[in-house]
C-alpha cells in the first residue's frame, strides 16, 4: 500500500536551523542541515514527541485511526503501541499482535503492552467484555 505522506504544504523553513530558500520538496536547506535533522527526527524522536506520560497510562497524542495511534516510519504507517513496542522490547515476531493490559488503545506503555496472538486477543476481549467489534465507553 502505498502512503501518501507528502507534506508538500509545510512552509519552506529549514526544519534544523530554520533558515529560508528550502527548495520544493526538500525539509533542509543544506546538507549539514539534513544530517542533524535526520538524526533529531529519526522515528523514536518523533514517536517521543507525541506520547504524554502520567503514572497510568501513557497517551498518544498523534494521529489516530480507528482508536489506535499510529505515525510514519520510514514512508509506512506503523501503529505507535506496537512501536513502542519494539523500541523496549525489540522486533514483534511476524503474525503476532500487540495488546494493551490496560483496554485503553491510544496507550503506548510498554509495559502495558503485550504480544499475543489474534486468538489471544479474541479470549482478552471476551474477558474484559468487549466483543462483536461492540466496545463500551472507556471509563470517563
Ligand atoms: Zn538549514
Ligand atoms: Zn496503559
Amino acid at each position: 500500500m502505498t502512503v501518501a505522506t507528502r507534506r508538500g504544504q509545510a512552509s519552506r523553513t529549514c526544519r534544523w536551523c530554520g533558515g529560508v530558500g528550502v527548495r520544493a520538496g526538500r525539509k533542509f536547506c543544506k546538507r549539514a542541515c539534513a544530517v542533524a535533522g535526520r538524526r533529531l527526527w529519526d522515528p523514536a524522536t518523533r514517536f517521543w514527541r507525541y506520547v504524554r506520560k502520567s503514572d497510568g497510562c501513557w497517551l498518544w497524542v498523534g494521529s489516530i485511526n480507528h482508536r489506535y495511534g499510529w505515525l510514519v516510519v520510514r514512508g509506512r504507517k506503523v501503529r505507535a503501541h506496537r512501536f513502542s513496542y519494539e523500541l523496549a522490547y525489540g522486533l514483534i515476531p511476524v503474525g503476532l499482535l500487540v495488546l494493551h493490559r490496560c483496554d485503553n488503545p491510544p496507550c503506548v506503555r510498554p509495559d502495558h503492552l503485550f504480544v499475543g496472538t489474534q486468538t489471544d486477543n479474541m479470549q482478552d476481549m471476551l474477558r474484559k467484555g468487549r466483543c462483536g467489534g461492540v466496545t463500551k465507553a472507556v471509563a470517563r
